[in-house]
């Protein structure tokens, strides 16, 4: 099967690595910039993007993961690794950065108090029956670009988009026993 990066900063890593493998790929850890090389895509697992920002920075891997990117890296983000993937964050914390990719704006913990962590079934386009979604102080997309195509909602807002070979969902299918989320990105590489 195709080699999955995790990036493992800080976060969901190791039932990432678990899902991936049921799914089919081979995965490596990623903290290190070699680590990068010979990837054919990348999980940026949920977790919290203000310490996975800052621990890129201090390992030196920011700037080799988004010249990456770049360079048409696939790569799926789950919740702050959807916060990561997005060009444009709103309500980051201080000068927090996220690596890009994706043309959408996403709002950091966006459900607000009431609805600030909870599960629902979602239609997801490319499944044929609801996804069981765990949202945990989940973002949500607040401007998809022409070349976004929105996989599922919740909430009127995005929650689910696709770009390329750029997956993005903000809440966290590792969390469930469904993997096809995982399926769906490995199956693309
Ligand atoms: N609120 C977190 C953040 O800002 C994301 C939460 C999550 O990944 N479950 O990064």
């Amino acid at each position: 099967g195709p080699l999955v990066g995790v990036l493992a900063l800080q976060g969901d890593v190791v039932d990432h690595r678990r899902v991936l493998g049921s799914v089919g790929a081979r995965t490596r850890t990623v903290r290190r910039p070699e680590e990068l090389v010979g990837l054919d895509g990348l999980v940026i697992p949920g977790g919290e993007s203000t310490v996975i920002d800052r621990l890129s920075r201090r390992f030196g891997l920011r700037e080799p993961l988004v010249a990456a990117l770049r360079a048409g890296l696939p790569a799926y983000g789950s919740c702050a690794g959807m916060i990561m993937l997005a060009d444009t964050l709103v309500d980051g914390l201080g000068d927090q950065q996220t690596f890009g990719g994706l043309d959408v704006t996403v709002r950091r913990n966006a459900f607000g108090r009431q609805v600030d962590s909870f599960e629902t079934d979602l239609d997801l386009a490319g499944l044929d029956s609801p996804v069981h979604a765990v949202f945990i102080r989940a973002p949500w997309v607040e401007r998809a670009g022409a070349s976004v195509e929105v996989l599922a909602s919740a909430h009127g807002h995005p929650v689910a988009v696709r770009q390329g070979s750029l997956l993005a969902t903000s809440f966290h299918p590792e969390a469930t026993g469904d993997h096809r989320v995982h399926g769906l990105f490995v199956d693309s590489l």
